[in-house]
């Protein structure tokens, strides 16, 4: 099958380059590897975005499924549960593989986020063995956790959105190992004015329980202990980035990001990149960057493909 242009990804930025692509006519596919949505749906469903303009509050979720919506309506070709292995040549268009097959096209656009990742894991005991049986890295839906006893671990932006979602119906806590969280000050300021029991200076020990979580031991500073019966732990201190994809794609990186011009061109001819996955002097990872990113990846991507008077 023939494209214009190819899209990896579609989180923010993958379906932000569609609706772009579309507006100006360019027979577009978008390839998602899991469900389109990106980190809105896959990380953080339930939590408030709040600063994605024209949207006072919105749940990440809905602002992800308005833009799948809009990236449909426009008329992109959508693929979901396709992953993308490799960018090859073919006489002078690009061919992309996947998994399930293989699509040519004039352009493409690398829009992968920070890829299919794994949550970083304490390494303690019990972690495993109660790993979906109490134990989680992201948080159960909202229902699931009425009245039981919830403790997130880590202290950013995360971890704090998260345990303020479980505080309307579950007594909360969050342990952190440094003594202030790293999350931004609006976020630690719902914190301090929420229910949740903050223990400070403090890491998680071990993980006890039964066919399920029903407690753990908490160290705290150098020589204190403290056991604490809870039903739920959720463990939210970062991902490891799964981008060894892009490794093979032909394009310059730098640690592990893929470098791009302004006007989101790669080091490669026909390939331009956007969202989480780039890197640049001030890159700041946000939906409003990536969909900007997105618009001007694609703006690019037609220049390139149909080199109008005016490019
Ligand atoms: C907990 C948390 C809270 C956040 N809160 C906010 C917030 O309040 N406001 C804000 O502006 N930003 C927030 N962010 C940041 C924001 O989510 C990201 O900046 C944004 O999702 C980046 O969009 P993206 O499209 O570049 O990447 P992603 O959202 O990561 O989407 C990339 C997509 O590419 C797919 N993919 C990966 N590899 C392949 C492949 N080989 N083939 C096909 N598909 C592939 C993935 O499955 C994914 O769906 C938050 C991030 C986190 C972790």
């Amino acid at each position: 099958m023939n494209y214009d242009l190819i899209i990896i990804g579609a989180g923010p930025a993958g379906l932000t380059a569609g609706i772009y692509a579309r507006s100006r006519k360019l027979k577009t596919l978008i390839l998602e590897a899991g469900n389109a949505g990106g980190q809105l749906v896959s990380l953080y469903p339930d939590k408030g975005i709040e600063n994605y303009p024209g949207c006072v509050l919105t749940q990440a979720e809905k602002l992800a499924k308005r833009m799948i919506t809009h990236a449909l309506s426009m008329g992109c070709e959508l693929h979901e549960n396709e992953m993308a292995l490799d960018i090859l040549e073919k006489d002078s268009r690009l061919l992309v593989v996947t998994d399930k097959g293989s699509y040519e096209s004039k352009a493409v656009i690398i829009a992968v986020g920070i890829g299919l990742f794994k949550p970083k894991k304490l390494g303690i005991p019990g972690e495993d063995q109660f790993e979906n049986k109490g134990v989680y890295y992201k948080i159960p839906h909202k229902e699931s956790l009425v009245d039981k006893r919830v403790l997130f671990v880590g202290g950013g932006n995360s971890a704090l959105e998260m345990a303020l979602i479980a505080s309307e119906v579950a007594e909360t806590y969050i342990v952190h190992r440094r003594n202030e969280f790293r999350a931004d000050e609006g976020i630690v300021e719902k914190v301090k004015r929420s229910k949740i029991i903050t223990i400070l200076n403090a890491e998680l020990e071990e993980i006890r329980g039964d066919q399920t979580v029903n407690g753990v031991t908490i160290k705290i500073g150098n020589d204190q202990r403290m056991n604490l019966d809870v039903d739920v732990v959720v463990i939210n201190i970062g991902y490891i980035p799964d981008l060894k994809d892009i490794q093979r794609w032909n394009v310059e990186l730098e640690d592990n990001l893929i470098r791009v011009d302004t006007a989101m061109r790669t080091s490669r001819p026909g390939v331009f990149a956007c969202g989480d996955v780039v890197t640049y002097s001030g890159k700041y990872k946000q939906i409003i960057t990536a969909c900007g990113e997105a618009a001007t990846a694609a703006n690019s991507a037609y220049k390139y493909i149909m080199k109008p008077y005016w490019s």
